[in-house]
């Protein structure tokens, strides 16, 4: 133990399963049944889980309603020195549940803040849903109405990152539909459901087709869901320079040297005069090649 964690306690944030409850690590069932105090969203929603993990340490209840003042708590007792470790529903705590005023206070407390690791509904949706994972963006929840949903999809069509989010089960459909409204024919969309459960599947495929197969897949009506749409493609990156300056360029090289008519040319068109020289000389040489 370092001498920190014996004037001030730890703070463990503990990811959970997301449906598969062998989906925990070795080391979070350790810290469950080492720590003083367990802080749960739902103590009895977390029953099973610890039930089955033969974890039988005192649990404290911190949701979206009581957050505050258990927070204020929380905190009292790891000055104390306490070891806690906050679990939600399912998951990682805080990627869309409760703890993050627990976090920031224990961090301006100077207390020590650790996660261990975990599943995540998100980065279990995107890791197999096979649009791009280097670049991503997470939005957490989509937005309720049918009006502010398609005006946050407007806001993120020319994003060139993968989009993921979270949706209701009541939702998903309308949701769908809107993809189909706001994004392009072909943008490909994955509709990741009951991840790691028994039914868990992925429905694939452009936007515009995504409706009808939902609308087939009577299966989708119900059950977790998260969302990932392929990104925007890139802009198409500049090939060269255009014709005209191709022509000035040439011109100028029957009456001046490489270094002049790329200065010339660049004064002319607009294009830079690094990429104008670098061309100048490809011209220059192929014009010598072919005697
Ligand atoms: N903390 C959780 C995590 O790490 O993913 C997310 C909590 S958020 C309140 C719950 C939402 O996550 C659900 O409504 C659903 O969109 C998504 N989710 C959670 N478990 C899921 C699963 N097994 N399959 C698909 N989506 C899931």
């Amino acid at each position: 133990m370092q001498a920190s964690e014996r004037i001030n306690g730890v703070l463990y944030l503990v990811a959970t399963p997301i449906g598969n409850l062998g989906d925990i690590s070795f080391r979070a069932v350790e810290i469950l049944r080492s720590v003083d105090l367990i802080a749960a969203e739902d103590t009895r929603h977390s029953r099973p889980l610890l039930d089955r993990y033969g974890i039988d340490r005192p649990l404290f209840a911190l949701h979206e309603h009581n957050e505050q003042q258990a927070s204020d708590r929380l905190i009292d007792r790891l000055k104390g020195g306490q070891r806690i470790a906050l679990i939600s529903d399912a998951g990682t705590p805080l990627i869309n549940d409760p703890g993050f005023p627990l976090v920031t206070r224990a961090r301006a407390a100077g207390i020590i803040v650790t996660p261990v690791p975990g599943a995540c509904a998100l980065v279990a949706a995107l890791s197999a849903s096979g649009l791009a994972t280097a670049r991503f963006a997470f939005e957490g929840f989509a937005p309720r109405t049918g009006a502010a949903r398609r005006r946050w999809f407007e806001s993120l069509v020319a994003d060139e990152r993968t989009l993921v989010f979270y949706e209701a089960s009541h939702r998903i459909r309308d949701c769908i539909a809107d993809i189909a409204t706001v994004f392009p024919v072909d943008r490909r969309v994955v509709v990741a459901r009951e991840l790691t459960k028994l039914h868990e599947s992925f429905l694939c495929g452009a936007a515009a087709e995504m409706p009808a197969l939902m609308e087939r897949a009577t299966e989708n009506r119900r059950g977790e869901f998260v969302v990932v749409i392929e990104g925007a493609k890139p802009e198409p990156a500049e090939t060269g320079p255009s014709p005209e300056a191709l022509r000035v360029l040439k011109l100028l090289l029957e009456e001046c040297s490489v270094k002049s008519a790329a200065g010339l040319a660049a004064r002319i068109t607009g294009v830079r005069r690094e990429d104008l020289y670098r061309l100048a000389l490809e011209l220059k040489r192929a014009g010598s090649d072919g005697g």
